[in-house]
């Protein structure tokens, strides 16, 4: 869309801020907005609060309640280098990126609300069980090691002197220092609060969309079930598992689609662990409030956010074996959210092509709590109309995924 800058008066020079009433096709009831983003989850949040700094007018539409489906069942953990055991590309990249932006965007955000993230930085310790777990922990150190992770391969009983409870059939573990969690509950309420202190709009209960229009040199209508329409110069999509409904009305497929995630908690006093633990089949992360968390489960659930006896039942299994101390204990509670995933688990952040005005920010898959600082600068970037500086960012475009031919059109 190009410079359709007309209307309000805190428009910013060379920017196209939304807009007569009539240019959107006569619908009377539309509101305006320089920014629309859609979903208020993590991605959503932090995208909007990054485009509120940046000094754009920002609202965020939110189907349901916000704090988002996947962003609130989340572990919270930050973990590049145990999420990227295969080789240094450009996922690793952008994980790696994003950790290192975390400890001073945490500070900032509870700087601005006074809500706390609980960012610790416990270490993580990748346990082998078997033998053969010995070959992946191996090659990881190799190249990882290159890439500052700035590992230890320990021995059993150096294991068990630095993580006590771990059960004595833990062979050794690489242990990585950097690695560290948030409790994903607090963080993405207080991305809400930093939106509205940057001054974002926060629409709940928007309900679906039903529709969305482009319309020639002025912006894009989006049309809600529960929050009217709505006319912006730029729509980024942020709506997790769901983002797949936009393909409605693009020229290309947005092939998202959820990955049922169930994990539980035991309630606890004081340190049940000291380090984040992974194992092929489990992982177990220490809370602030005492409590200990195990997750995940990965299931094909269609958009199912039960729990299943089966789910909860095989990390109480794992549980028992890899931490004797909960033997016999049931999960004080579990939950599920659904992981947005995309067809390579690698995310869509970028522009749609032939619709510049939109821009996808989803199918963050399973690192979405960690990816959100990078992927909130990188919309910032798109939004400003900035090249990426990393060298990497093209990787992540809707284009990996077009098959020629089956164009189909916005509007
Ligand atoms: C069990 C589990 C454990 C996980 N653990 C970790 C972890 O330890 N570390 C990590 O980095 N990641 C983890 N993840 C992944 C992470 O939670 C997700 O990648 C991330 O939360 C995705 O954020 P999101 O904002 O894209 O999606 P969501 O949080 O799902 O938010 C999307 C929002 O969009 C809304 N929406 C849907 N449709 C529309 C619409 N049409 N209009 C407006 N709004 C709409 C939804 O209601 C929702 O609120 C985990 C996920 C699960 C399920």
């Amino acid at each position: 869309m190009s410079g359709a800058s007309k209307g309000s008066a805190e428009a910013k020079p060379g920017r196209g801020i939304a807009k007569s009433v009539q240019s959107a096709g006569g619908v009377k009831s539309t509101q305006t907005a320089e920014v629309l983003i859609l979903g208020g989850g993590i991605i959503g949040l932090s995208s909007a609060w990054e485009a509120a700094k940046r000094g754009f007018r920002v609202t965020v539409l939110e189907a349901e309640a916000f704090g988002g489906q996947a962003s609130g069942a989340a572990a919270g953990m930050l973990a590049p280098f145990s999420e990227n055991p295969e080789s240094p590309d450009a996922f690793f990249r952008l994980c790696a990126d994003s950790h290192s932006r975390y400890p001073d965007w945490v500070r900032e955000l509870e700087e601005l609300t006074g809500h706390s993230a609980e960012l610790q930085r416990s270490g993580s310790l990748n346990v082998a069980f078997h033998e053969a777990d010995f070959l992946s922990l191996r090659a990881r150190l190799e190249w990882q090691s290159r890439h500052g992770a700035g590992f230890e391969l320990l021995g059993a009983a150096e294991l068990r002197r630095r993580e006590p409870k771990l059960s004595d059939r833990a062979l050794g573990a690489l242990y990585c220092p950097g690695e560290s969690h948030v409790f994903a509950p607090k963080l993405v309420g207080a991305a809400e609060e930093a939106c509205r202190r940057a001054g974002v709009r926060l629409v709940a209960h928007a309900g679906r969309v039903t529709g969305m229009e482009r319309v020639a040199g002025t912006g894009v209508v989006v049309r809600t079930a529960g929050a009217g329409s709505w006319l912006a110069d730029r729509v980024v999509v942020c709506a997790g598992a769901w983002s797949g409904f936009v393909r409605e009305w693009l020229p290309v497929d947005v092939p998202v689609h959820p990955i049922r995630g169930q994990i539980c908690a035991y309630d606890g006093k004081g340190d049940p662990v000291r380090h984040m633990i992974f194992s092929s089949q489990a992982y177990w992360v220490g809370k602030k409030d005492g409590s200990l968390v195990c997750g995940a489960s990965e299931d094909v659930a269609g958009f199912e956010r039960s729990v299943t006896e089966q789910g909860i039942g095989r990390l109480k299994r794992w549980s028992d074996r890899a931490l004797p101390f909960l033997g016999g204990i049931p999960p004080s509670r579990g939950w599920a959210g659904l992981r947005p995933a995309t067809l390579d688990g690698w995310p869509l952040i970028g522009p749609v092509p032939e619709v510049s005005e939109l821009v996808l920010a989803c199918g963050h898959y399973r690192n979405g709590i960690l990816l959100a600082p990078s992927t909130a600068a990188l919309v910032g970037d798109l939004l400003e109309g900035k090249a990426g500086e990393k060298g990497y960012e093209n990787a992540f475009g809707i284009e990996r995924f077009c098959v020629a031919g089956t164009r189909r059109g916005l509007g």
